[in-house]
């Protein structure tokens, strides 16, 4: 079953001011929240953030305490789960286990009292490619074709929103990034709106074209995966994305689109553009670049480095080969525990612990964050 992307708006999930208490403890507090029709929206963030709450709230399983939930044009926030056109896929497959494949999918179907569901079922098999399988029990396939099982019985009513709950979290890791690649392809495929919670990082950043980053019951920020990973606005959504180094800097001067840090000794370079925190001369900043986007060139060789590039000196404290690159840790006078990858290309046989380094990157790859923020 292929159906070409629409570009109506009859998916779009629109939540104003939807917020949940329980008691006097806040587990969500009021959000606006946008997800356009067609997209793979990633609710991302650690246990407890209030990410499950929000889906629950959009599914129709919770009442929120305030604020309403539009999808497309139609105000749903007080509908029952069954009167929205919604359907959820949970972490627990919950197939029916006397039920063949077949009829575990055409479920929903019967239900609505539809009598020739052959061709509808074996489309929707054929979408998660368990064409074969149609005649086995649940317990004869494997944790991975089990929850595309469930995925299909969840689209076979044609919902225009998919609301996904965890739903990788009970598979193993090989099994969870095939599954990754395969909801994307059918999400792709089917062009409704996805709607996917989970605490895996890299989980959403495979899957989702946006992803809103929660913490304490707040979306903490929403973006691209690319945008959120190269420019974060918070040392969480920083540190939750990866591996940050942070330095403490005072901004100093602006030169043009850039603004200049003093950092220890030295200068550094960010550009504007790319920092969350207030400019004004004196101002803390803290100064992220991601691991992978540092060089590390031994200090003898220091004078080889082209202009125009950040860097700042430390010593190598700590390194393990892990395969296509170097992990090192370095002490720096302005960062401790400074984390670099480095590329095993040519790598220098002098660089080792205790050797004394040079770090070194591209402005553009430097991000600032408010140093007051928490
Ligand atoms: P997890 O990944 O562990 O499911 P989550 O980010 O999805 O976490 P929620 O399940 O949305 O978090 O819960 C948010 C907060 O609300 C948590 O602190 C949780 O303990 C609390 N909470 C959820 N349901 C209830 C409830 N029925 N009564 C009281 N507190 C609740």
């Amino acid at each position: 079953m292929t159906r070409m992307k629409t570009t109506d708006s009859s998916g779009d999930v629109r939540l104003s001011g939807i917020g949940k208490t329980y008691g006097s403890f806040t587990a969500v507090h009021p959000l606006d929240l946008t997800v356009p029709q067609g997209s793979f929206f990633a609710l991302l963030g650690a246990s407890g953030c209030g990410k499950t709450t929000t889906l629950r709230m959009i599914a129709g399983l919770e009442e929120p305490t305030s604020g309403t939930v539009f999808l497309g044009d139609q105000e749903v926030t007080h509908l029952p789960p069954y009167k929205r056109p919604v359907n959820t896929v949970f972490q627990s497959y919950a197939l029916f286990p006397h039920l063949d494949i077949f009829e575990n999918v055409a479920f929903g179907l019967r239900r609505r009292g539809i009598k020739s569901v052959k061709k509808q079922v074996e489309d929707m098999l054929e979408l998660v490619q368990l064409g074969e399988q149609a005649r086995k029990k649940p317990h004869q396939l494997s944790g991975g074709q089990q929850q595309r099982v469930a995925v299909a019985r969840a689209l076979i009513n044609h919902p225009k929103v998919l609301l996904l709950d965890e739903p990788l979290g009970a598979l193993d890791l090989k099994l969870r990034r095939q599954m990754q690649l395969e909801l994307k392809r059918i999400q792709t495929e089917v062009g409704i709106t996805f709607i996917h919670v989970t605490h895996d990082q890299e989980e959403a950043m495979t899957m989702a074209d946006t992803v809103a980053v929660m913490n304490a019951g707040r979306v903490e920020q929403l973006g691209s995966p690319t945008d959120l990973y190269e420019n974060p606005n918070t040392t969480f959504v920083a540190n939750f994305l990866g591996t940050s180094n942070l330095i403490e800097a005072e901004v100093d001067t602006k030169s043009g689109d850039d603004i200049v840090l003093k950092a220890g000794g030295g200068k550094l370079v960010l550009p504007e553009s790319r920092c969350s925190a207030p400019t004004t001369t004196g101002g803390k900043v803290l100064v992220g670049v991601r691991p992978e986007k540092i060089s590390l060139t031994h200090a003898d060789d220091a004078g080889e480095i082209s202009e125009g590039r950040n860097r700042i000196t430390g010593k190598i404290a700590d390194s393990s080969f892990i395969g296509v690159s170097t992990q090192y840790v370095i002490d720096s006078p302005v960062c401790p525990e400074f984390e670099v990858y480095a590329q095993n290309i040519d790598r220098d046989a002098r660089l080792v612990p205790g050797a004394e380094v040079v770090l070194h990157w591209n402005p553009a790859h430097t991000f600032g964050l408010d140093a007051a923020q928490d």
